[in-house]
């Protein structure tokens, strides 16, 4: 199949309200995804939680945008970005399967300005599969700040395979739920109140990020628990064109 953002190396420099963004780092850890680094010109400093929106355009000037979480914190002079690759989706295959380091693509961001982090407030963030990516955001600033005892994550995947940072959500302490396979002595089973009450502490904010299906379970487990409403915070990784 064509793609039609194959890229044209020869467009000179994108300008305007959009950022241009060079493709400083590439990387593959996990099968179906992609993580970049983008060097953003005149890039505005963000909040733990934000996305940025991506914009490609053919060479035939039709266009296509969609949103993707920042993974780095706001002190990392790149923005980074985990794509995963959706089967015959529009951008995130184009990401995934042709944007090599050196091209430059059109960036929008940072935006958002509910499902934002401080720094300074405990918080629970519970995440299902590419849903962990604003919590790295979260857990690399808290790292930052030597504040990482504000957090308690908890992620669900399928396997261990393919949850993207793994590693660093092991590292920070993060409760990893697998429905596909046994993690240690847990076997493979969706992510349950009981998996959440030991990480629930008065005052904390709820941030919840996944999949509509997976947003909406985990949100019913934390208002099971007791939560209120206007304490959890939701993003959902549906379609996002526009
Ligand atoms: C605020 C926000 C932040 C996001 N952050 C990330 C991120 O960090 N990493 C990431 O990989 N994605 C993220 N997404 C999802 C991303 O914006 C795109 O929806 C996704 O990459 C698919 O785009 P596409 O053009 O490849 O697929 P499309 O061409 O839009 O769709 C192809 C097919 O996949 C379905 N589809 C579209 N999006 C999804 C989805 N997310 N899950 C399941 N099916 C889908 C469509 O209904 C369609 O059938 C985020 C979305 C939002 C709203």
């Amino acid at each position: 199949m064509t793609d039609p953002f194959a890229p044209d190396r020869r467009r000179p420099p994108i300008t305007g309200h959009w950022h241009t963004a060079t493709v400083a780092g590439l990387r593959r850890p996990i099968p179906r995804s992609v993580q970049l680094r983008l060097d953003v010109v005149d890039r505005m400093e963000h909040m733990p939680g934000q996305h940025y929106v991506v914009r490609l355009t053919a060479p035939d000037g039709y266009t296509a945008q969609r949103s993707y979480s920042v993974a780095s914190s706001p002190g990392d002079p790149l923005v980074e970005l985990f794509v995963e690759r959706l089967d015959g989706g529009e951008v995130s295959t184009h990401l995934a399967d042709v944007v090599e380091p050196g091209d430059v693509l059109e960036v929008r961001g940072p935006l958002g300005g509910w499902f934002v982090w401080d720094g300074a407030t405990p918080a629970l963030c519970v995440a299902g599969g590419t849903g962990v990516v604003p919590f790295i955001a979260m857990i690399r600033t808290a790292r930052e700040l030597g504040r990482l005892d504000l957090l308690r994550v908890a992620v669900s995947a399928r396997t261990l395979a393919e949850l993207p940072y793994a590693d660093e959500l092991a590292a920070a302490g993060a409760l990893i739920v697998l429905t596909r396979e046994a993690h240690g002595i847990r076997p493979a089973a969706r992510l349950t109140a009981v998996d959440l009450l030991p990480l629930w502490e008065p005052g904390q904010t709820a941030y919840v990020c996944g999949s509509a299906g997976f947003a909406d379970a985990a949100g019913q487990l934390l208002l099971g628990l007791g939560m209120r409403a206007e304490d959890i915070r939701v993003e959902q990784f549906g379609p996002s064109g526009g």
